[in-house]
């Protein structure tokens, strides 16, 4: 998505969970945890996948697009399809989005990744250029006006 930036990535970390539950520090219970909330979420706005679930590897892993800031008001917090996140990036000037990948056979789930979205990640600011240039002009045309009245 073009206005996408500050991406965090949590591969890592979910190889990381999944190295102890390989080595049995954690158990299936432990990690596959996913509430009805979130499952709910992944049934009605989540994002199919054709990767196998790490854990059962009998369902494919479904994404889920969680979405906070400021601006959303009532909304943070929701989950919303892939397909609604560019036009909420045009409207709104930033926030943040929180995938997190579900299966829905064995309720694994495990955060991916964040970054934020929103019309702040447009480049060529061309609105803030002009606005400096007005300030040095006004300013430029007050210093021009005291001097004259010496
Ligand atoms: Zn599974």
């Amino acid at each position: 998505m073009r206005t996408q930036r500050q991406v965090v990535d949590y591969s890592l970390q979910k190889r990381a969970v999944l190295r102890e539950l390989v080595a049995g520090h954690v158990g299936t219970y432990d990690v596959c945890d996913a509430s009805p909330y979130l499952k709910n979420a992944a049934r009605f706005h989540g994002e199919p996948t054709d990767r196998r679930c790490p854990i059962c590897r009998s369902e494919n892993l479904t994404l889920v697009h969680y979405i906070y800031g400021d601006e959303l008001k009532q909304s943070a917090g929701q989950a919303r399809t892939l397909a609604e996140l560019p036009v909420l990036a045009m409207t709104l000037r930033e926030f943040q989005v929180f995938v997190v990948e579900v299966c829905l056979g064995c309720d694994w789930n495990h955060l991916v990744e964040q970054y934020l979205l929103g019309r702040d990640g447009l480049t060529g600011d061309g609105d803030g250029a002009a606005e400096q240039q007005d300030a040095t002009g006004t300013a430029g045309a007050g210093r021009r006006r005291r001097e004259a009245q010496r």
